[in-house]
């Protein structure tokens, strides 16, 4: 029998807020009855300042990040059409993977797990690309399986400086809501995520922010595509109304997360992802461990993949921390696997939550035989959040 909080430390999905949990407790009701619109129509309108697009159009799939991924190339490109990604981690795999499954000709660089979207390379392919045979351009922003965030407008100034009119799709998942992410501004055409991560909502919605260029291209896309249309969407949606049942209790959820990201300010919500997850890295360096990230510039503030010291599994380190102290951490991802544990810090967080993960990931070390002196991480931890209290940090972060 266990007592206490079940704690979820883990990327996803994350802790749904106590209001967000009732808001969805609602009975069932009619999707098509004349005030549904009421419900819905406003979610668009939040959806798209949390995307920071006027011109794009939100929508909102039954399904997961997966499936917005899927709905995002079978809406806008053609089978067999040419388009550039690249490798670093399990979530990047799979959407190369998604897209030669449904087809399109991958141009894929591997880079080293750890490191980012190879801006560089990038801007090579595209300045080479003086045909234009490329259709679609790649960037998972940030990688949730090694704690690493890329820039995305780098690569915008890429296509902008090789004039290349390729669609810019980016998988936002676990950096929607949470970190810096702007549409219009770094001209992102497709922008992925879903409700279970910075939106602090059960799993069950893929959204998507497209525009008006992709969605434009979708007119003359010919790959096949069934459930997930665009234009069927376009249709229902400018009533408030969908082409098939959607999940009613989640958008009440969806409606309250979003009043809390406004509750907040969205800066400030970047800003506090910021300051909880250097706490962690303060944590992480006391204890004399490796992040997966590179390098500072790519550190995630929404997920931390560290390395455990050789001859430790970090299955263990799991494991001891979910049996012994009720606690989820994130595991390590296919060539990860046993050698990183994560500590996910997004969504509905506070200090004390980092504090608790980062004292249980102490004891689950130690326990899986990694030396780390008891409070070591914490005590840098608490520094850091006490330095920042006032907030110093987080304005300083937020004006970065
Ligand atoms: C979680 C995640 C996904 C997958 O989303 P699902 O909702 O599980 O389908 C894709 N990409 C990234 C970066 C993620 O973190």
């Amino acid at each position: 029998m266990r007592t206490g909080q079940t704690h979820l430390f883990i990327p996803g999905p994350t802790n749904v807020p106590e209001a967000v949990r009732r808001a969805m407790n609602v009975p069932q009701q009619d999707m098509r009855a004349a005030d549904f619109g009421a419900l819905t129509l406003p979610l668009f309108a939040g959806l798209k300042r949390v995307l920071r697009t006027e011109s794009g159009t939100v929508f909102l799939f039954p399904g997961s990040g997966t499936g917005a991924w899927e709905a995002a190339i079978t809406n806008t490109l053609s089978p067999g059409d040419r388009v550039l990604m690249s490798r670093f981690g399990q979530f990047s795999h799979l959407w190369a993977e998604m897209a030669e499954r449904l087809g399109l000709e991958v141009d894929l660089i591997d880079v080293d797990w750890g490191e980012g979207v190879p801006v560089e390379t990038y801007a090579e392919r595209l300045a080479a690309d003086t045909g234009h045979t490329i259709k679609g351009v790649f960037v998972t922003h940030n990688e949730t399986a090694t704690g690493v965030t890329s820039d995305v407008a780098a690569v915008r100034a890429a296509l902008d400086a090789a004039g290349h009119p390729a669609l810019l799709f980016v998988d936002g998942v676990s950096s929607i809501a949470s970190i810096d992410f702007r549409m219009d501004e770094w001209g992102v055409d497709l922008a992925v995520t879903g409700s279970q991560k910075g939106l602090m909502l059960p799993a069950g919605l893929g959204v998507l922010g497209v525009s008006a260029k992709a969605l434009a291209a979708s007119e003359t896309a010919t790959m096949r595509r069934a459930y997930f249309i665009f234009a069927d969407m376009v249709a229902m949606n400018a009533g408030g109304y969908f082409p098939y049942t959607p999940p009613t209790p989640l958008f009440h959820g969806l409606a309250a997360a979003l009043a809390r990201i406004e509750a907040e300010g969205l800066d400030a919500v970047i800003a506090r992802h910021h300051r909880l997850a250097e706490g962690v890295r303060r944590a992480v360096a006391a204890w004399g461990l490796d992040l997966v990230a590179a390098r500072p510039a790519l550190y995630s503030d929404t997920v931390s993949a560290i390395r455990v010291p050789d001859g430790v599994d970090a299955r263990e380190v799991i494991r001891i921390a979910y049996e012994r102290y009720n606690a989820s951490l994130g595991s390590g991802l296919a060539q990860l696997a046993g050698r990183v544990f994560r500590i996910g810090h997004l969504g509905d967080l506070n200090e004390g939550m980092c504090l608790a993960a980062l004292g249980i990931a102490e004891l689950a070390l130690n326990e899986a035989g990694a030396r780390v002196e008891f409070g070591a991480g914490v005590a840098a931890a608490q520094a850091y959040y006490a330095e920042t209290r006032d907030g110093a940090g987080a304005v300083a972060a937020a004006a970065e």
